[in-house]
């Protein structure tokens, strides 16, 4: 099963692609996950995205889609894949489309995760990470055990540079410039199953393992 998860920066796609990709047995493949271990690491990929993520930029295609590709290309994908960042522009749909179809394969389900901007806002500001293991955490609803360190491996839990509010800002707008589109790309080709999550990321799975079976995906 191929699935693409599309939403705007702080709708929650990171909670629910570990999710699902957990009960579906597939690869979840974040491109923002990607970068910052790139960024973590100091490597001349992670020096170069940090200039244009820092400032709630999208990274160039020319190093974000070599990038996903080889990653596709790894062992673990073969059973299939949730793509959660990726595509986020239509010259990086149809890239991927052209790719898949060299691989005789495609997109099964492209997953909409629909919220407000207010709840988005709301939910950033409190959004933590871990910078060693990646964990997430939100100081509201998933407090840290002990303040700012991670329950899993004892790491330092901060907020993300970009989640901060003046870049959660220009995230917004790049999504609703560039990614949003995407939206209209995929209806097109019926592959869209749209999931609420304003309420919660329990009704929001609920909807998407209701769609998925229904498309006789699971
Ligand atoms: P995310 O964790 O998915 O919100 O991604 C964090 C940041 O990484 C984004 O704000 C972009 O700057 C960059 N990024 C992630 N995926 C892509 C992509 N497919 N194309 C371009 N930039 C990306």
């Amino acid at each position: 099963m191929r699935l693409i998860l599309l939403g705007a920066p702080g709708s929650g796609k990171g909670t629910i692609a570990a999710q699902l990709t957990k009960e579906y047995g597939v690869a979840h493949i974040s491109t923002g996950d990607i970068f910052r271990a790139n960024i973590k690491n100091n490597t001349p990929l992670g020096v170069e995205a940090k200039s244009y993520i820092d400032q709630g930029l999208l990274v160039p295609d020319s190093l974000t889609i070599s990038m996903l590709f080889d990653r596709i290309s790894q062992a673990d994908c073969k059973s299939g894949f949730m793509l959660d960042g990726f595509p986020r522009t239509i010259f990086q749909a149809e890239e991927l489309d052209k790719a898949l179809a060299k691989l005789e394969t495609k997109v099964d389900v492209v997953i909409s995760i629909a919220i407000s901007d207010e709840e988005i806002k709301s939910r950033v500001s409190s959004r933590r990470v871990c910078s060693s293991c990646g964990a997430g955490y939100n100081t509201d609803f998933k407090p840290t055990k002990v303040a700012g360190v991670c329950d899993e491996c004892g790491g330092s839990v901060i907020q993300r540079d970009d989640d901060k509010p003046e870049t959660v800002l220009s995230r917004l707008q790049t999504y609703y410039e560039k990614t949003q589109p995407l939206s209209d790309y995929y209806l097109q080709r019926g592959l869209i199953l749209e999931a609420s999550n304003e309420v919660s990321s329990k009704l929001a799975l609920e909807e998407i393992r209701k769609g998925l079976s229904q498309r006789k995906l699971v």
